[in-house]
């Protein structure tokens, strides 16, 4: 296999995650020990040092009908609503007429907030099913793979250009962004919202490695990428989405000079050295260490009676859980929102999947969904108020919830919770308080 971003022949197997099913795809009971397996290993270019898979799950399999719906989470939304805020504010002041493309459009979430300052919106999504949906609500949407050829056939120049988590899962990745510089006007900007992997790195979050994410950037090996293409990034700003998420924007090679902010980035990442093999090498370590925690920690919660059910069905989740080698004898359920997932078993691992309003709360949950960490303990307030515990496997840095709230939930509280113990680090977060044993 030739590197994705500059077709080097010189990748060195940096994190082997095993065989693991397509994880976006929950089965249905009759399709569960017959779904696929396929290796989940991320491999680093010398040459270029982009982060990638190696092995790559065709397009029209990952994305025909997914049911990942980004307006389902408030988070989420209000993070769309912002950078569309800003992205106006900082860059389109002052044009008459303003048109936005959202590649990977969704059900039009990102949309939606550039629609209310009176952009003109045109989506491109994948799923039949999101795509619809998105133009049931009014935003015109095209269902279809984004690329060169279809960039051509629109025949269309855009102000803004926005692709959100759609960046490292494309298959066709020079005919992607070739299309954008197409459809960029020449004073337009092209928004392109990506985990950062430093972050990753750092919060130990690997279950953001996944067979639609094909790729791994820092500011660095994106700008690679984007020169070849005449592209160049010229400012961004770290957000907590996503656990660790880059929000850049870029123009064409040349019209911008960079910003402060964007150069102290650039220069806090060479320093740390995370692009580098060496550092690959040492989160395959932090991985084994996590997966030992979680399982000493699912292997008490059983050993005291504790049910245990996983908080939200997430895609990321299902690495985790198979990774981990979690099943439904550690984790009875997985609860979620999302009405789409109702009924269905997880890949590989076969937890079956409850929402959230038509189940009994158990003793502790397991938080797959551990990036909305602030609105999930903000929503289960009465929840916790009674008892019910919320394990984070992932903690991100980034996204620690306000003092206020840390200090509240890890104070230990009087009656049953007064056998709680800090565990061994930096105490403080709610997640590292263990759990009193059921009496
Ligand atoms: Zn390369």
């Amino acid at each position: 296999m030739n590197c994705r971003v500059c077709d080097s022949r010189d990748l060195e197997l940096a994190i082997d995650l095993g065989s693991q099913p397509w994880c976006n795809h929950f089965i249905r009971l009759e399709e569960a020990g017959n779904e696929p397996f396929y290796p989940l290993r991320v491999v680093h270019c010398a040459r270029c040092k982009t982060a990638q898979l190696d092995f790559t799950v065709k397009k029209e399999i990952l994305f025909g009908n997914h049911t990942y719906l980004s307006g389902i989470t408030r988070t989420l939304s209000d993070h769309f609503a912002g950078v569309a805020a800003k992205v106006d504010r900082l860059y389109m002041q002052g044009r008459m007429t303003k048109s936005v493309l959202d590649i990977g459009s969704n059900d039009g979430t990102q949309l939606k907030h550039y629609k209310n300052p009176g952009y003109s919106a045109l989506g491109v999504a994948p799923s039949k099913t999101t795509a619809a949906l998105a133009n049931e609500r009014g935003i015109e949407t095209l269902h279809s793979f984004f690329n060169n050829d279809v960039a051509q056939s629109l025949n269309r120049k855009f102000d803004v250009i926005n692709a959100a988590g759609v960046f490292f899962h494309l298959e066709e990745l020079h005919s992607v962004t070739e299309g954008i510089r197409e459809c960029l006007k020449d004073d337009g900007v092209f928004v392109v919202q990506f985990l950062y992997m430093k972050q990753i790195m750092e919060n130990i979050a690997f279950d953001q490695i996944y067979h639609e994410h094909l790729l791994y950037y820092n500011l660095e090996t994106i700008q690679t990428l984007l020169t070849r293409h005449g592209l160049e990034m010229f400012d961004c700003y770290l957000s907590p989405i996503h656990g660790g998420s880059i929000i850049g924007f870029v123009t064409h090679a040349g019209r911008r000079a960079p910003s402060a902010r964007f150069e102290n980035l650039l220069r806090e990442e060479k320093l740390s050295g995370c692009n580098e093999l060496g550092a690959y090498r040492r989160l395959a370590h932090d991985i084994l260490q996590k997966k030992k925690e979680s399982l000493d920690f699912l292997e008490a919660q059983r050993a005291e009676g504790r049910r245990v059910f996983g908080f939200g069905a997430p895609v990321k989740g299902n690495t985790l859980l198979n990774y981990f080698g979690i099943g439904p004898e550690l984790i009875e359920c997985l609860v979620e929102k999302n009405p789409l997932r109702k009924g269905l078993l997880s890949p590989g691992m076969h937890i079956p999947v409850e929402l959230e309003d038509e189940i009994e709360p158990p003793d502790t949950y397991y938080v797959l969904a551990w990036n909305f960490k602030e609105e999930i303990l903000r929503n289960n307030r009465d929840l916790i108020e009674t008892g019910v515990f919320f394990y984070f496997p992932v903690e991100t840095r980034i996204n620690e919830s306000p003092r206020h709230w840390s200090d509240r939930l890890s104070r230990p509280q009087s009656g049953s919770r007064a056998d709680q113990q800090r565990a061994s680090g930096d105490g403080g977060g709610f997640a590292r308080v263990q759990p009193a044993a059921k009496k």
